[in-house]
């Protein structure tokens, strides 16, 4: 269960956040909890969280492990202050950044070289899914982004289906159209992977994912997970989520 806070919180909404979630999620067993704060709340968050067993990850890294490259922040960054994951190639990041397949690749690489369980964004836009490109746009996403990756590195990876429709909108995608597409990517693993590797591959839905949805989401056999940016935002919202 992972919250994506994009550009939201100060460090110290931050503190504020884990004083009132933590208690909420206490106890709470079976799922692994992730949260993504902006790059300056990281510290405090991992500092709030030492010993409650929620995870702290980056939003997006650079592939290279230092060098003139202003602006950026590599892997080893983000390790050496103690986040276990970070979200690779999120729909904005793909829309305001221009990331690229290729993109995917060397960012997901340098994530698991640094130590960090990438949690890779694949989905389709509005256009895409209306013009019936939906798996053909998830073929190509798997095959040139995560394709790539060696077996033992795709092993420890994470995929996030986010319809970019879906993202922020309200518009969640209905149970069917998340287990088909889930369904379209789990294949795409096995062609390239194998069953084993693609059995075991975790694969969230992300997309307006609230209190109220996601027990339907959740109940599907191909949903392992759930990627959330704004209801993530409210500790009460998201402790809900984790405890559907
Ligand atoms: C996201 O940012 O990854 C996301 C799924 O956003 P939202 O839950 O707000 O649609």
């Amino acid at each position: 269960m992972a919250g994506n806070w994009k550009m939201y919180k100060t460090a110290k909404d931050t503190r504020a956040y884990f004083e009132k979630f933590l208690p909420l999620v206490k106890g709470c067993s079976g799922r692994e909890i992730v949260i993504c704060p902006p790059y300056p709340n990281l510290e405090a968050a991992v500092e709030d969280t030492a010993g409650t067993g929620v995870h702290i990850g980056a939003q997006n890294l650079y592939w290279g492990k230092e060098g003139a490259v202003t602006g950026e922040v590599s892997g080893p960054m983000i390790h050496s202050i103690g986040c276990t994951h970070v979200i690779i190639a999120h729909s904005e990041r793909r829309e305001y950044f221009n990331e690229s397949e290729q993109d995917v690749t060397r960012k997901t690489k340098a994530a698991l070289e640094a130590g960090l369980t990438p949690i890779v964004c694949v989905g389709e836009r509005l256009a895409e899914r209306e013009s019936g490109q939906t798996a053909s746009v998830l073929h190509e996403q798997f095959q040139d982004g995560i394709g790539p990756l060696a077996p033992d590195e795709f092993a420890k990876i994470v995929i996030a289906y986010e319809p970019v429709w879906a993202i922020g909108t309200g518009k969640t995608a209905t149970p069917q159209i998340a287990e088909d597409a889930h369904k379209t990517i789990r294949n795409e693993a096995r062609q390239r992977f194998g069953e084993q590797l693609a059995a075991a591959v975790r694969i969230l839905y992300g997309g307006s994912v609230k209190p109220d949805n996601v027990k339907s989401l959740m109940a599907i056999e191909e949903i392992d997970g759930v990627l959330v940016g704004g209801a993530s935002l409210d500790p009460v919202s998201f402790a809900a989520i984790v405890n559907y």
